[in-house]
């Protein structure tokens, strides 16, 4: 007996139209969580917006709605978060001294 794999677009379809009617998929609430874990660059790079609050447009003054945030805040908390994850491995096999 033979089963005829589903064509492509049955996987893909429902997940379109969800990202169509939400507006938005988990990676950018994902994103936009940890840009607004550190502070965006000042202009031109950035909107300078402080730790939890979202980058705003510098023409509008409105919170960006099409990004999570500034791509430089992106990769400046992409950076931070790399490094610290990596501090963690280092530090994590390295055996405890009892220092007070
Ligand atoms: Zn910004």
């Amino acid at each position: 007996m033979s089963r005829r794999r589903p064509p492509r677009w049955v996987e893909w379809a429902p997940r379109a139209r969800e990202r169509r009617t939400r507006g938005r998929d988990m990676d950018w609430h994902a994103d936009r969580e940890l840009a607004n874990t550190v502070v965006c660059p000042p202009k031109p790079k950035g909107c300078n917006a402080p730790i939890g609050t979202t980058c705003r447009n510098f023409g509008t003054g409105q919170e960006l709605e099409n990004w999570p945030a500034h791509e430089a805040r992106l990769k400046r908390a992409e950076a931070v978060f790399q490094a610290a994850a990596e501090a963690e491995q280092a530090e994590a096999p390295v055996p405890s001294e009892e220092t007070a």
